[in-house]
C-alpha cells in the first residue's frame, strides 16, 4: 500500500488527447469527455476547446475533431491506458491501418511528469511534441513555461510547429 497512503488513492494529473473523424466526431468527443469523468478514481478537471484538423498520415479520410482533457486520477498509467482502450471499444473503434479513420482515439499525452518507455506505453506520447492538433489544445490547459519531459517548453514547441490547417470549432 506504499503508493496508496491511507487507502484514499494517490491522485495525479494526466493529460489525454482525444481524436475522432467518423460517425459524428463532435458527438464522439463530447461523449468521451463524460466517459473520462466517469472512470473509476478519476475526475475530469479541464477540457480544451474542440479543434478541426486535417488528417495525419493517409489523406483519403475525413478531417478530425481533436481536443485535450486534464484528468485527476488514482489509476496508475497502465490501468489508465486499459480504461481508455475500454472507452475506445465502447465507441466501436476498429483498427484497420496505421493512422486510419477512427470513431475515437484516446492517447495518454502526459502523466504526472513521468517518463515511461515500455512496449505498451510511452509517456510523454511519442508524437506529442510535433503535432499541432495536440499542442494547441494542450497549451490551453498548461502554461507556456510548462516543460514536456525530454522535449522542452510547451511555448517553444508550439512556436516551432509548421503552419497547418487547424482551427478551433465555433
Ligand atoms: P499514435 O499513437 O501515433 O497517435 P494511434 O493513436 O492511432 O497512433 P493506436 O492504434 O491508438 O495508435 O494505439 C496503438 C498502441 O499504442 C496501443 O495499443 C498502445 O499500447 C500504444 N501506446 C503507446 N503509448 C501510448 C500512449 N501514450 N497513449 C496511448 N497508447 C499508447
Ligand atoms: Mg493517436
Ligand atoms: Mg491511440
Amino acid at each position: 500500500m506504499e503508493s496508496d497512503p491511507g487507502g484514499c488513492g494517490a491522485r495525479r494529473i494526466a493529460h489525454i488527447g482525444l481524436g475522432s473523424n467518423l460517425e459524428s466526431p463532435v458527438e464522439q468527443v463530447r461523449r468521451a469527455f463524460d466517459e473520462l469523468d466517469a472512470l473509476p478514481q478519476t475526475r475530469l478537471r479541464a477540457r480544451s476547446r474542440l479543434y478541426h484538423s486535417r488528417p495525419m498520415g493517409p489523406q483519403d479520410q475525413p478531417d478530425y475533431i481533436n481536443a485535450v482533457a486534464a484528468l485527476e486520477t488514482g489509476l496508475d498509467p497502465l490501468p489508465l491506458l486499459q480504461a481508455l482502450q475500454g472507452i475506445e471499444q465502447g465507441h466501436h473503434r476498429v483498427r484497420r491501418r496505421r493512422w486510419g479513420a477512427r470513431t475515437l482515439d484516446l492517447d495518454i499525452l502526459l502523466y504526472a511528469g513521468l517518463v515511461i518507455d515500455t512496449p505498451e506505453l510511452q509517456v510523454p506520447h511519442p508524437g506529442l511534441h510535433q503535432r499541432g492538433f495536440v499542442l494547441h489544445p494542450l497549451r490551453e490547459l498548461l502554461p507556456g513555461d510548462f516543460v514536456i519531459p525530454g522535449r522542452g517548453r510547451l511555448d517553444a514547441l508550439v512556436a516551432a510547429l509548421p503552419p497547418q490547417d487547424l482551427e478551433p470549432c465555433r
